[in-house]
């Protein structure tokens, strides 16, 4: 999806102009993309009459920037596919809450059982029982109990002799017995979704009266996940889905359709295996992650609002190729009061907030001149090469500028430092790197 949609992108981006078959050809793309990407093709076909119209209509047509308006109406667009923020849980009137996980075997039910009990303490100051209902997967019992140990929380369990909905039963009683406010009861998955698993669960449903079912589907499932979503949701009914491994290479294009098809919000996301990997849903940034640019489509946008385009592509060009000089460093510099403050700029890329060192990357008005100066002093050679900076040319330059050698080292380390982000931030955006995280 992210590759050809970008090209589009590319080629869209820096249009003075745009004509009606402009946008049609965008469209096609746009939409053979999604295709490719497994999003339901009657939620291709809505989403690219919505953006059509919008994108012929006196907003982008009227605009100076054309190009970069019928993208924004994409991401906009996309943005609302996937519904608001919805990352509240419900609560019963009277406690405890109930909320069922449902889900196919290995969808990530246990771990996010886990890492939702630990959200709901540390976010919300509540005190969950985890109820372990899986008595069909080996160890299953064992594995919540483990995750159990590991947050100090108590597991509710009966072995697998007693039935998940007698277990349902005396877990509740159990909540209320010692004042848990929250009920989580992990529930047994299938491979496939069949007849015995739905009745099983629907009696845990009928009994236990939950506020909320959420489903929990692996995002790497593609066009899977939305089928297993919309057959729980007209089976048993669901009131919200998570969606995990997002941590891993997938763009997540299940996201997209998983709204439109179930009419149910997906509220978080799970980012990796540890049970502070929770996160909430942001549809925007799903957006972008969809669109494959984290959130360079805001910096690009905000470049060009201020500095002349031309530089402003360059620059682009220049940091995703990490050939960035201290000559780059000092023009960007000279941008920096119009463009707002640099380390501001940094953290909108992709995965940037992971980056160590950033936060040394502050650089404030005031030292913007002392760093000028720095800069002015190095020879030609050293803006291009800082490897060669030794000690004597330290000192050289320090005197030069009128700033210490402490002052150069620490520059000479941020620029190797940014250098190294921006490598970093190249493959990410790649899709190559595993493990990428959007801020
Ligand atoms: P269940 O069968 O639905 O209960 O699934 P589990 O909770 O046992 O998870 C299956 C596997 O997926 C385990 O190895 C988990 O560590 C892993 N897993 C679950 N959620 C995530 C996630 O958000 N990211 C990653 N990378 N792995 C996950
Ligand atoms: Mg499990």
């Amino acid at each position: 999806l992210a590759d050809r949609l970008q090209n589009t992108i590319q080629k869209i981006r820096g249009k003075g102009k745009v004509s009606e078959s402009d946008v049609k050809e965008m469209m096609r793309e746009v939409r053979l993309a999604l295709l490719e990407a497994d999003v339901n093709f009657k939620v291709v076909k809505e989403f690219i009459k919505k953006v059509s119209e919008r994108a012929v209509g006196q907003e982008v047509m009227k605009s100076l920037t054309p190009g970069q308006q019928v993208i924004k109406v994409v991401k906009e667009e996309l943005t609302n596919l996937m519904g608001g923020e919805q990352s509240q849980i419900a609560v019963a009137k009277r406690p405890p809450t109930v909320i069922m996980m449902v889900g196919l075997q290995g969808a990530g039910k246990t771990t996010t059982t886990g890492k939702l009990a630990n959200l709901l303490r540390k976010k919300h100051n509540r005190n969950p029982l985890l109820v372990a209902a899986d008595i069909y997967r080996p160890a299953a019992i064992k594995q919540l109990e483990t995750l159990g140990k590991q947050l100090s929380m108590p597991v509710f369990s009966l072995g697998d002799q007693v039935s998940p909905v007698e277990i349902a039963r005396q877990a509740i009683e159990k909540a209320k017995e010692n004042h848990h406010d929250y009920v989580l009861i992990d529930t047994a998955g299938r491979l496939h979704i069949d007849g015995e698993l739905m009745n099983e669960l629907k009696e845990i449903k009928e009994l236990s009266n939950p506020e909320e079912i959420f489903l929990v589907v692996d995002a790497m499932t593609g066009q899977d996940a939305v089928n297993v979503a919309e057959s729980f949701n007209e089976q048993l009914g669901i009131t919200g889905v998570v969606l995990t491994k997002l941590d891993g290479d997938t763009r997540g294009g299940a996201a997209l359709s998983i709204r439109s098809v179930t009419g149910k919000p997906i509220k978080f996301v799970g980012m990796g295996e540890k049970l502070d990997a929770l996160e909430a849903f942001h549809p925007e940034r799903m957006a972008s992650r969809i669109l494959g640019m984290g959130d360079v489509l805001t910096l690009i946008e905000k470049a060009q609002a201020n500095v002349d385009e031309e530089k402003a592509r360059e620059l682009e060009q220049k940091m995703r190729t990490a050939s960035f000089t201290f000559d780059d460093f000092l023009e960007q510099l000279s941008q920096v009061r119009k463009m707002g403050p640099l380390d501001e700029l940094l953290k909108m890329m992709p995965g940037a907030n992971k980056i160590k060192g950033l936060n040394n990357l502050q650089i404030d008005d005031k030292q913007i001149s002392h760093v000028e100066a720095i800069i002015k002093s190095m020879t030609k050679a050293e803006k291009i090469n800082p490897e060669i900076i030794n000690s004597g040319r330290r000192k050289r330059i320090a005197k030069g500028s009128g700033r210490t050698v402490q002052e150069v080292n620490r520059l000479l380390k941020q620029f190797e430092e940014m250098k190294k982000m921006m490598k970093q931030m190249t493959s990410m955006t790649k899709g190559k790197k595993k493990g990428f995280k959007f801020p």
